[in-house]
């Protein structure tokens, strides 16, 4: 996050209109996961060291707040968005959340904030449609785990596989709400590109989404060093330019960002700079 301030304090991000993330009320958590879930993660909060709920999932005694800001910035977002105040929102937070399926914490995550971001449209703002799109290098199987019979939401994501979590098959469908695009180690940006625009866009342009959530990891970069795919920061802004068309086609160009992975700080800072000048201006 230090790496991404950076990046965002440097020139041409100075009409950047920049917000503290509000802390959640934890009730929303219960929009996406069931309080036995909740309460586990809250309890699971050590006074100090690290608690862990699986071999890479640590828990720290500012977890609960960490948690709280992140789903806090995504829901904050998407008022923002709802109500006018801004087009569109990038939330730069930590932890990421879209491994957190309905009762499992897992791969960094323990709440799924865009999961939730996106229940909070539809109960509080009267989005019918949701779509969810994941370009983080890792498949988004808490999302896809808690929307996976829901034909209001549709969720669609790149990601390499053979990689963690293991899901993430084109035979993934749900209800007919689900779009897989895997990707293969060592694929680039003409790949990606092409299965965006294969299989993606065009199932988002069918569905005419309310709003647009992108869950946005920058692990796909060629930088990072927990996979193999070679994107680099020019994909991310082509990608985000292509979101963009369809949210001012079909929502009033609302877009709300949730930072995901990126692990490595030169490949983030520069996707992040990418993604985010694009974002503002258009
Ligand atoms: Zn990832």
């Amino acid at each position: 996050m230090r790496a991404i301030d950076r990046v965002l304090g440097s020139d041409g991000f100075e009409p950047l209109v920049r917000i503290e993330a509000p802390e959640a009320d934890p009730k929303l958590f219960e929009l996406a996961h069931p309080r036995s879930h909740v309460d586990l993660i809250h309890d699971a909060v050590p006074l100090e060291g690290f608690a862990r709920v699986d071999a890479d999932t640590a828990i720290s005694p500012k977890s609960w707040e960490a948690v709280l800001r992140a789903t806090g910035a995504a829901v904050a977002g998407v008022d923002a968005v709802f109500s006018g105040e801004a087009d569109n929102v990038f939330a730069s937070v930590r932890p990421p959340g879209h491994h957190a399926e309905k009762a499992t914490a897992m791969g960094f995550c323990l709440i799924n904030s865009v999961a939730v971001a996106a229940r909070h449209a539809q109960r509080h703002h009267d989005a019918e449609r949701v779509a969810i799109v994941d370009f983080d290098v890792h498949h988004g199987n808490g999302t896809q785990d808690i929307f996976y019979e829901d034909e209001t939401v549709l969720f669609a994501s790149s990601h390499q596989m053979p990689l963690f979590p293991g899901t993430g098959e084109l035979g993934e469908t749900g209800a007919g709400n689900i779009f897989n695009a895997p990707l293969s180690d060592g694929d680039g940006g003409e790949v990606f590109k092409a299965a965006w625009r294969e299989r993606i866009l065009p199932a988002v342009d069918r569905f005419g989404p309310d709003l647009i959530i992108i869950s946005a990891g920058f692990d796909a970069h060629r930088l990072d060093p927990l996979a193999g795919i070679n994107l680099e920061a020019e994909d991310f802004d082509w990608v985000t330019g292509e979101l963009m068309d369809l949210a001012s086609r079909h929502c009033g160009n609302r877009i709300v960002s949730v930072l995901e992975g990126g692990y490595d700080l030169t490949g983030l800072a520069t996707s992040v700079a990418a993604h985010v000048n694009r974002l503002m201006t258009g």
